[in-house]
């Protein structure tokens, strides 16, 4: 190998070593107790969070559409050490219900540390075929929302020094098909909420903004949806929930979860064209 080389590769190890033994250390205790808001929270990685939160005896609110089934989970939150576990229905599609969501809250916790925003609306998977009915809806539920929420919610975080955490994709740093207007809704959100973090910086506001980047992770709507389609691992919603809630409770700025969203993060750029091969031959079949 030769010395340039050599160098490099040292200086990436070396830079790499020094970002993760300077990065803060999650510590469970500052959870109990903590305010927190969990949207999505009926099923799937929000349900696993509002899991996760209970055992580290945090006070929480929970929202979805399905009222029944919240219910399950504030029951379950409960009996899992949560130290107060309640519920709100909420349609995100609708113009109020995001700000009447985040009243709730802090009406019922006495304020807000932690505002994490990861529901989704269902969306097909399925080739692009025009229906600007539903982007137009979906935009709304998983990107206009969460605007709306976080800009309600800021006031009542930077009161308690809070973490403003935002459940995204690989899809909102990499296109791949069959979900165009998943896609749109997930760069629209880093879009968005990496510029809020650039002006909360500048006013030196003292929230931090986490965004999530998840791989393919083994939720129900998830496997149903690509099954038989591709043969990607899928990885745990319940490990995926810990690494959002670790990373929010540091306020680190980016989680990837698994580890290769990272990896293809990084490279898509040097070599599109290998990128959309690998990407185009993941799938076995068309949906
Ligand atoms: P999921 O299982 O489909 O859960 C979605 C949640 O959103 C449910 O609680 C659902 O409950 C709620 N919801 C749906 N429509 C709503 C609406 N109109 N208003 C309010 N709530 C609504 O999703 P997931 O797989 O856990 O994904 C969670 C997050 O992880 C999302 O942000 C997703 O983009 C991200 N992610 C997931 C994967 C994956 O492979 N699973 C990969 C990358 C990123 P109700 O039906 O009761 O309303």
């Amino acid at each position: 190998m030769k010395t340039l080389t050599k160098v490099l590769l040292a200086s990436v190890a070396v830079a790499f070593l020094a970002v993760k033994w300077t990065a803060p250390t999650f510590k469970a205790e500052s959870l109990r107790g903590a305010k927190v808001l969990v949207t999505g929270a009926s099923t799937g990685i929000g349900e696993q969070m509002a899991y996760h939160y209970a055992a580290f005896g945090a006070q929480i609110v929970i929202t979805a559409r399905r009222e029944k089934v919240l219910q399950q989970v504030v029951e379950k939150c409960l009996s899992l050490g949560a130290q107060k576990a309640v519920y709100m229905a909420a349609d995100m599609s609708s113009e109020s219900d995001p700000d009447r969501v985040v009243e709730f809250a802090v009406e019922q916790l006495g304020g807000l540390d932690y505002l994490v925003l990861n529901h989704i609306g269902p969306s097909p998977f399925s080739m692009w075929e025009g229906d600007v009915q539903h982007l137009l809806w979906l935009m709304k539920v998983n990107f206009l929302s969460y605007a709306q929420m976080a800009w309600k919610g800021l006031p009542f975080l930077e009161q308690n020094k809070g973490k403003l955490v935002v459940v995204s994709s690989l899809l909102g740093k990499i296109t791949s098909p069959f979900v165009a207007p998943y896609t749109s809704t997930k760069f629209a959100l880093n879009g968005f909420f990496g510029t809020l973090r650039h002006e909360l910086a500048l006013k030196k506001s003292n929230v931090s903004i986490s965004i999530c980047t998840l791989g393919l992770i083994d939720t129900d709507a998830a496997m149903e949806k690509v099954k038989g389609v591709t043969n990607m691992p899928a990885y745990p919603a319940s490990e995926a929930a810990l690494k959002i809630i670790m990373t929010g409770a540091t306020g680190e700025r980016e989680l990837f979860y698994p580890w290769y969203t990272y990896i293809v993060t990084l490279t898509k750029d040097f070599f599109p064209s290998i990128s959309d091969y690998v990407i185009q031959s993941s799938y076995n079949n068309i949906p």
